[in-house]
């Protein structure tokens, strides 16, 4: 290993070492029971860089689940599935409100805001369940090939508690259905949308999977087309404005950095040009961000000058 990995080693370890304090400031999502269950001292730090070296810390290969940060990958599968008429469906506006909300929904006659808070990634799930013969299947093998491994599972528990407690996406669904906006059977998509939040991977390999965004669509280390250049623009600036919900202007205005976050605690930062960071501690603030993991992606950003509005 040379220096600089090093380095960032040591820093990363002080850096999780002084956020040992901090997991008491949050909760762990208990609205899907089986992540309730999580140790919420459990916390980990993953840093890929494009030039191929990726570094961690913690738990940072022990897989969790990805929830929210699958938007992501959904979103990019379906826009290179449909292209630009993907964006006739869903808008590109941060949305103000918490992830799961409905009353927004009505107003926009069924348009989502995003394509990264529920309601816009529910369409997007229609979008993959409607073009592809089996869509779970797709969103898996892309992830396996993301990730370098078959070694990519759903974490069946998981996906069942998000299937008996998914009332609040289903009325979503039905909601856009009602405006003429979804066109596969809403428990179809729900089915699809479960199953790619209760996927489980580790820091180490969401920061590696997502190297593409940091690098104009291409993944580094195969030289493998993912998106379009623009596209890999497009997810950005939608991560930068949307993806960490109703605290993405705050997140903008501190950190600097494109970033999704999910419930199950994890959260990737994209650095353009640089890497990818993934952190994961379970306990959540009231924005269903990751509390540790939001003080990480801030610390690393800082020490490093990764702010992309520099
Ligand atoms: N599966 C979760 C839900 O639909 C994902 C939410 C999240 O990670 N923010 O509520």
């Amino acid at each position: 290993m040379n220096n600089n990995i090093v380095n960032l080693q040591d820093k990363l370890q002080a850096l999780l070492l002084s956020q040992q304090g901090n997991f008491v400031q949050g909760s762990v999502a208990d609205y899907i029971p089986a992540l309730a269950k999580v140790n919420p001292a459990l916390a980990g730090i993953s840093v890929a860089a494009i030039d191929g070296k990726t570094v961690g810390v913690g738990d940072y290969q022990r897989p969790f689940s990805i929830q929210s940060i699958s938007k992501v990958f959904g979103l990019v599968m379906a826009m290179n599935r449909i292209g630009d008429s993907l964006w006739q469906r869903v808008n590109m506006e941060p949305s103000g409100q918490p992830f799961n909300s409905i009353i927004q929904l009505e107003w926009e006659k069924g348009i989502p805001r995003n394509p990264v808070i529920n309601a816009g990634a529910l369409l997007v799930a229609d979008v993959l369940t409607s073009h592809f013969s089996a869509s779970k299947l797709a969103f898996l093998s892309f992830m396996r090939t993301l990730a370098g491994t078959e070694a990519i599972y759903v974490d069946n528990n998981v996906y069942q508690s998000e299937l008996s407690h998914g009332n609040r996406n289903a009325a979503l669904a039905y909601l856009m259905k009602s405006f003429g906006n979804i066109q596969a059977d809403i428990p179809a998509i729900l089915s699809h949308y479960f199953t790619q939040c209760s996927v489980s991977m580790s820091c180490e390999q969401l920061a590696q999977s997502l190297l593409f965004l940091a690098n104009k669509g291409v993944d580094p280390r195969t030289n493998e087309v993912i998106c379009s250049p623009k596209d890999a623009h497009r997810v950005n600036a939608i991560l930068s404005t949307s993806g960490m919900y109703d605290q993405s202007g705050e997140f903008a205005f501190s950190v600097g950095l494109p970033a999704k976050s999910g419930v199950g605690g994890g959260i990737i930062a994209i650095v353009p040009g640089y890497g990818v960071i993934c952190t994961w501690s379970p306990p959540l603030n009231k924005f269903g961000n990751s509390v540790v993991g939001v003080n990480l992606v801030a610390a690393i950003a800082e020490e490093l000058g990764l702010s992309i509005y520099h």
